[in-house]
Order: structure tokens, then sequence, then C-alpha cells
């Protein structure tokens, strides 16, 4: 244990926390025992002093654009804290306390799985807990985090004994890299929220430990094709200690690792990716960590072509795999443009976390409007609306969720029911990090010692500016459902610095009002800095110029979207328990009205959006907080094909059925949709 970091680090807690690691480093009181000095229990749970520290890459690393801040920092209101609320009353609340890949997990010192499951669950639950700051939720991390500090080895191994645990044994060293890049992640978090001094001497332990065991146990499978996660905290530590070792290890885990960056150059997965073909490089969950790894990686290599390297990933993956959520099929592997493929729920979540990443180190508007297109119409629509169960696999025409094998690349029959472990339990427990880590990145700190708002939902942040004056701006707004964000600005003490909003590159003009003077931003799809003398109570208000657009996808289907929403016709659904308990039982969703339309008008951009309240539970059917009325007819020979939509006709479709007005609804509502549509466009001949 160094006595330099146990000084430095926590100095940002202030005097207690100051006190505390001075009576630490005299070897007067024992901090994280399962019984703790009370002021250290304290300290960590429901006293937390405000942590607005925030650490910049430090050289010789490249400059990230922007510093995520602390986590603690954001809090969610509105709707985001209803549904992070639903989500702590749901599975993310409860599961460990019946699920037995958690409930006797190896990272708790139980005999049960004791590898990828604990960590996953853990870094979800973490920055849930601290995003809602509820004590139910933080003790339930801190049990876990309290076992694997306590129980790491004198040699700096962390984790489950090797050779323990049911499903995926740890049997030698290098299985254990991957689940241990997790719980890094988990840590890092963890000592953002709380400034436990622990942190950062077990991370340097176990780095150190792992630099020694790496060419005997190198990385392999998943560590080689997802290292880019444990760069993420190496940088994180080497940005505190300034420990150039940590560089050295960044290098030998390079070294070792699969070359994304070349994959993408020469790509061979242009198309659904068959069995022959399926491999780590083209398994969907890994593609989607990929998304960041040359950013990442950008980092220690200085290399333009690493920076770069995103453009080229996504012109690939958008090609050969895009769907309209914004998100890549993938039923396992990736799966091709037709909107019948799956999409894992561990893809969803990975890709939002690989956009955060990546926005804060390359600052590219373009992949905010990505992570909220993801966030806003994925990420909701593949759960129940209470949260208690999920799907494997979404699919973007998704007439029918039941026990079929389905056209997957290689998933299995359960995989698009809603359940509690469909096809296979890593979504069960990698799918929580998705609402709580989109609020923790929602604002970020700029070099300029302002705030940039990366991406838009009701939230509160609180930081330091213009170096170290206090405020906390409070942000209203019910976006995505409405085009209005109302931003109010609370500084210690009148001060100037740099507020940076994003411009969403989806509307064609953006309004900005500051205090009642009002300017019209023209290019959006860039980042706007307002630099100016902030007073308390300062209000901006941003209205987007949010209409309806129609886009192209598979067979030229068409999709409909405003701002960054998708658009979809619900099918009338019936629940229909499959097996297991109740709340957290699996269900097939079974449906009850047509879903064969094509449209018979595309809709124009002033077409008119009816508004309905937002209420507690807006992505469901019911409670959908927008409807957009269209006009279609039925298809009669597009029927159900092994359980999916069949084949998309293609345009233009002949179709003498009558003309229906339907009505639909935001993507992320819906559970039984169609969202690709064929044109009717010569339908009464
Ligand atoms: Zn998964």
């Amino acid at each position: 244990m160094s006595a330099r970091y146990l000084l430095r680090d926590p100095i940002r807690r202030g005097t207690s926390y100051g006190v505390l690691i001075i009576l630490l480093f005299l070897g007067l009181a024992t901090f994280g025992g399962r019984r703790q000095p009370p002021q250290a229990a304290e300290g960590a749970t429901t006293a937390r002093l405000p942590v607005t520290r925030v650490y910049w890459n430090k050289a010789p690393l490249s400059a990230n654009a922007y510093a995520p801040l602390p986590l603690g920092s954001i809090k969610p209101r509105g709707w985001l804290r209803r549904q992070l609320q639903i989500q702590a009353n749901g599975l993310s609340g409860h599961l460990d306390e019946f699920w037995p890949d958690l409930r006797d997990s190896g990272w708790i010192g139980g005999p049960g799985e004791s590898w990828e499951r604990g960590p996953y669950y853990l870094d979800g639950l973490v920055p849930l807990a601290y995003s809602l700051d509820d004590p139910r939720l933080i003790a339930k991390a801190r049990k876990w985090i309290d076992w694997t500090i306590q129980h790491q080895r004198a040699d700096g191994r962390i984790g489950a004994e090797l050779g323990r645990g049911d499903y995926r044994t740890i049997r030698q060293e290098s299985d254990t890299w991957w689940p241990n890049m997790i719980m890094l992640k988990v840590l890092t978090q963890y000592q953002e929220a709380t400034g436990d001094p622990r942190v950062i001497p077990l991370m340097e332990k176990y780095l150190a430990y792992q630099m020694k065991m790496l060419d005997q146990a190198p990385l392999r499978e998943w560590a080689e094709h997802r290292w880019a996660d444990e760069i993420l905290s190496v940088v994180w530590l080497y940005n505190r200690t300034g420990n150039a070792r940590l560089l050295d290890l960044a290098r030998k885990l390079h070294a070792q690792s699969f070359d994304w960056k070349a994959n993408f150059a020469d790509f061979k997965y242009n198309q659904k990716v068959m069995k022959e073909d399926q491999n780590l490089h083209s398994h969907g969950v890994n593609n989607a960590m990929a998304i960041k790894t040359s950013s990442v990686w950008w980092q220690i290599s200085g290399d333009p072509s690493d920076r770069d390297a995103i453009h080229q990933l996504y012109g690939q993956l958008d090609r050969y795999h895009g769907q309209a959520t914004g998100v890549h099929s993938c039923d396992e592997h990736l799966a091709g443009l037709d909107p019948t493929q799956g999409t894992e729920l561990c893809t969803v979540v990975e890709a939002m976390f690989s956009l955060e990443q990546d926005v804060a180190i390359l600052g590219d508007p373009a992949l905010a409007d990505r992570l909220e297109r993801i966030t806003f119409n994925a990420l909701p629509a593949t759960f129940k609306k209470d949260m208690w169960a999920h799907q494997y696999d979404q699919q973007v025409n998704q007439v029918m969720c039941s026990v079929l094998q389905r056209n997957w690349t290689d998933n299995g029959p359960e995989s698009n029911i809603f359940g509690l472990e469909p096809n296979f339990g890593c979504c069960t427990s990698n799918m929580h990090q998705g609402w709580p880590k989109f609020t923790s990145h929602l604002w970020m700190a700029t070099r300029e010692g302002g705030l940039a708002a990366v991406a838009y939902a009701p939230s509160q942040v609180s930081a330091k500016v213009a170096n170290g004056v206090d405020v906390t701006i409070v942000e209203d707004t019910d976006y995505p459902f409405r085009d209005t964000i109302r931003f109010t600005v609370h500084p210690a003490k009148p001060v100037k610095f740099p507020l940076v909003l994003r411009m969403p590159g989806w509307a064609d003009w953006v309004r900005l009002t500051i205090q009642g003077q009002t300017d019209i931003i023209e290019k959006p799809g860039s980042f706007h800095t307002i630099d100016r003398e902030w007073k308390s109570g300062d209000v901006i208000e941003l209205t987007f110029q949010m209409r309806v657009k129609v886009t192209r996808w598979f067979n030229d289907g068409i999709a409909i979207n405003l701002g960054p929403l998708l658009f979809s016709l619900p099918i009338g659904e019936q629940w229909k328990k499959v097996k297991g308990d109740e709340p957290h039982a699996d269900w097939e969703v079974l449906p009850t009205t047509s879903w064969n339309y094509a449209l018979e008008q595309i809709p124009t951009p002033d077409q008119s959006v009816e508004e309905r309240p937002i209420g507690d539970s807006p992505f469901s059917p019911e409670g959908a907080p927008l409807r957009l009325k269209v006009k279609g007819r039925r298809v009669p020979g597009w029927e159900l094909v092994a359980g999916s939509a069949g084949p998309l006709p293609r345009n233009p479709v002949i179709t003498k059925e009558p003309e229906e007005d339907l009505t639909l609804i935001p993507y992320g509502c819906t559970n039984l949709r169609v969202t690709i549509f064929p044109h009717a466009a010569t339908g009464t001949r």
C-alpha cells in the first residue's frame, strides 16, 4: 500500500476523509472489514460529500475531448428517475436474492458461478445505487465490493479461487482476466462515488500481478477480444497515480489482443454469418464492445489511424448489419440487415457503454446522437415494462415472441420471449448497466473548466467549474418525447465558464434562448459553446426542430423517425406465462391484431404528432407519450414464416385491401411491432 496514493487521492473527499486516511496510514484503524468503523461505513453510504474532482488524461496520453464526471455527480430527474426506480424495483434490485448465479456466486465466497456474472451484475448495480442514492442498493453493492477487497490474495489476485464454481469453472489464470476486467470497471465507479481509499492500492497490486503473469498466462478468448475494457481501468488508474508501469501493462495487453482495427479494415463478415464462419470476431457482443477499442487505444498509441478507426468500423457494421435502432443485428453472431434478425440485449448495453467512452475520448456529437438512438429505442423495447423480464434477442419487426426456433445465426428457441434468463443468462447479469451508465454520462467536464451536456434527459449535475466554483445545473425536460429542454444554472457565486450543448444532427435547426435572448443554430450536428458569466437562476432553453423523417432500410423498407425516436405499429398482445414464478416468470407475447401492413402514404415532415401525458411507465404501449397517425393497407401474402414476419415485400406492394387508419407509437414503447414497412404505392390497382 503506497502512502503517496493514500494521501493524494482522497483529498477531494474533504476533511473527514482526510482524517480517516491519516488514521489509516498510522495503522490506527482498519478500513473495510465487515466490522468497519462507523464513520467509514457512513462515509461510503449515507453521508457522502460532494465528489467533483475530474481527472484528465495525463501525459503522454492523447488528450481526451471530455472527462466523465465522477459517479454520483449526475442525478436523474423526471421520467429518467422514474425509469431507474422501475429498474430498482425490478430484477436489478432483487436478482441477487433468488438467482443462483448471483446468490451463490464465488465473488461473495459462494460455491456457484464464479466467472463473469457477479461482476456483470455489479457493473450495473453500482451506478444504479449511487445515481439513485438508494441505501438498500448501496448495501447490496457493498457486500460484493467488500468481499473482493478483503479477499485479495497476497500476490495480488482477486476473485474466486481457481477451480471453484459451477458453469465455466475457472481452471487457469487466463480464465480470470476477463471477469476481472469487469470487476475493475465496477471498482473504478465505486471509488468515484465513495472515495474508498482501499480501491487504488488493490488495483495497483492486482495490475502488477497481472503484468508478471501475462507471459505465462496470456490473454485469450474473451479477454483477447475485450481487452479495451481493461485499458479503460488502466488509464483511469494512470491518471490518478502517474505510474508509468501501467502504460507498459497497457502495451502488453495490446500486444496480446485481437486487432479490431485490422478486422474492420478488411471486413470479412459482409452478410449474415453462417455456422462455419462463426468465431469470436463475428460475435455480436464482442463487436459492440469493439466500438470503443480503437478510440480507447488511441489514448496510448497517439496514432491518428486509431482515433479515426471508428468511422471505418461503423461504415462496415451499418452497411452489412445495421438496424434502424442504431445497433447492429446479432442473434449471437452478426446477422445481416433483415429486420427480423435479432439483436442481443448485451449488445445493446455494451454498444451504449462503448459510445459513452467514444464521446468522452473523441468529442464527436454524431456518436452521442447514436447513443441516444440506441438508448431511447433498443434499450426500453427489450424489457417488460416493469423490468422483471427481458429478451435475449429483440427484432425490429417483431410480430410474435414465442418458444420456437427462429432464423437466428446461432441462438435457441427461447431467445425472443420475455423472461428471467431466456436462451442464456449473460444478459440477465449484464443488462443492469444500460440506464444507470447512460445517466452517469449525460454530462461531462470540458477542458476549459466548463460542462458539456452530451446527451439529453431530465437530470441534475453538480460539479466544480472554472477552477473550483461549485455549480448545479438542473435540466428539466420530457425529451425525447418533447422538443424543449430548460436548463437552470445555479453557481455558488457568479462565474464565467463555458456551457457546451449538443446540437443533434437530426435537427435542421435549434432555437437557443439565453435569459430571453434567442438565437437560431442553423447547422446542428455539433457541440455549441456558450461562454459567459452565469448567475444563479440563469435559464437556457433549447428547442429542437423535431419533425417526422423517413429513412430507408432493408429491401427499401420505410422507417419513420421523430428526433431520436423510431416509430412502430404496435400489435395487440396477449401475454402467456410459459414457466417460472411471478414476478420473474417467462412470458410469450402473442399477436391479437393484424400486423402485415404496407404504408399507403409516406408521412411528410409537417405531419402532426399527438402528445399524450408522460406517465409512470412511458415505455409501454398504453403509456406511449406520442402517437402518429398513418394510413396503410394489409398485404395478404405477407405472413408468418417460422414465427417471424416473412420476407419484407419489395416496393411497391400491390394490394387491394381497404385503406385503414393506423396509429404508430415510439419503438421503445412496444412489445410486438412492425417498424420497417413496405410501401403500398399502387394500392388501388
Ligand atoms: Zn447477453
